[in-house]
């Protein structure tokens, strides 16, 4: 905790002591200063919770391997104590500076009450990474102000590590694909995820069938269904070599999870969920987008590969409805984005009642992944990180 920042009184109790102890120092007592003193323990002097006011905010970029830039803010506070929170990955300064206005002044310990109060700037995906950011940043300035870390304020832990799962760099060669899955595993991971979906199908014929003349802004703006694409037979052999290769350098003891499979029909995926039943995945992440609910639950009930979603909602809500209908197996809230670390925490408890697994993404720096440790760490129905 640091409170020896600007703000700070020029005087505090331990001075003022001082001071009246040593105009008693000569007097007929005869007791010295130092014998006078009072031991003042586990106290600290500059801490005034009930005083305490957000004074500024302000940002800093960092470039990092893997998504990128991602924005860090601090806090500050008239007490010296500041916190630090993360924009979700690749938004920028702007969805945090926005709420600045509306924050400064106000008791940076009343939590819940401001996140409410900038709730309604928040929105799917990086839309959500500023009111994120500062509601992880005033945690920050709630653990330090009372010396007590954030998981304990959510009611405790659970668990006392918390288990992570490693992406793979790809390859177009499954044999190399699966050496690099391998030489994950010799770091110690214990908890895998490929990416793999039709773009290492790409210039093979006979693999994925699509309309021709298809521009960029349908293949990366629209959603799955309205490409008409789907994998052939030949292409799910061919996917099934990676996953193959992947499976016989990591074992089959170890849970195995993939994403990015490509933008392909509800039926591709189903018939993808079928040929992968044998490798026992653990989930198959984002296969359409989370906003189509019966058509999650299509895929669910008729895929033996699990499904999972949620890193792009915000709403606990939305949440709630795919819990609810079971459309998804397990959901996959990232924190920068599912509005921080209590609205996260209070998720997982509400998929706990529907029997739904919380896994967490995060891909961001070590702000916000100290922030989903907490978060992870007091909520029961976490898996993995
Ligand atoms: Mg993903």
């Amino acid at each position: 905790m640091n409170n020896s920042g600007k703000g700070r009184p020029s005087f505090n109790r331990r001075s003022v002591l001082k001071s009246s102890l040593a105009v008693l120092a000569g007097s007929a007592l005869g007791r010295t200063a130092a014998a006078a003193e009072p031991a003042i323990k586990n106290v600290n002097p500059a801490s005034s919770p009930s005083a305490l006011k957000i004074t500024d905010m302000r940002y800093a970029v960092v470039v990092k391997p893997g998504p990128s830039p991602c924005v860090l803010i601090r806090i500050d506070t008239n007490q010296g104590v500041y916190g630090l929170g993360e924009v979700r990955d690749v938004a920028g300064p702007q969805y945090a500076m926005v709420l600045k206005s509306r924050i400064v002044g106000e008791n940076p310990l009343n939590i819940d009450f401001l996140f409410q109060k900038i709730a309604q700037f928040g929105g799917n995906a990086r839309q959500a990474g500023g009111v994120c950011a500062v509601e992880m940043a005033l945690w920050d300035i709630a653990g330090k102000v009372y010396n007590i870390p954030v998981y304990q304020m959510l009611g405790g832990k659970w668990r006392d590590s918390i288990r992570i799962y490693a992406d793979t760099t790809e390859s177009l060669d499954p044999k190399e694909y699966g050496l690099r899955a391998k030489e994950r595993k010799a770091m110690g991971l214990t908890w895998m995820k490929m990416d793999l979906g039709i773009n290492v199908l790409d210039g093979m014929s006979g693999m994925v069938m699509r309309p021709a003349g298809q521009d960029k802004w349908e293949l990366h703006e629209q959603p799955h269904p309205f490409l008409a694409t789907e994998v052939t037979d030949k292409g799910i052999d061919r996917l099934c070599e990676y996953v193959a290769a992947v499976r016989e350098n990591i074992g089959y003891d170890m849970p195995l999870s993939m994403d990015h499979l490509g933008h392909i029909g509800v039926k591709s995926v189903i018939r993808l969920g079928k040929a992968y039943e044998k490798f026992n995945l653990e989930w198959m992440e984002d296969v359409i987008p989370w906003y189509y609910t019966d058509l999650l639950k299509e895929i669910q009930q008729a895929s033996p590969t699990p499904i999972l979603t949620g890193e792009d909602i915000y709403r606990v809500s939305d949440f709630e409805t795919l819990c609810r209908e079971h459309a998804v197996d397990k959901i996959h809230p990232d924190l920068a984005t599912s509005g921080g670390i209590l609205q996260t925490h209070h998720i997982g408890d509400m998929a706990f009642r529907y029997g739904v697994p919380m896994a967490m993404h995060f891909a961001g720096t070590p702000v916000s992944c100290m922030a989903s440790v907490h978060c992870a760490a007091a909520t029961r129905n976490f898996l993995a990180l």
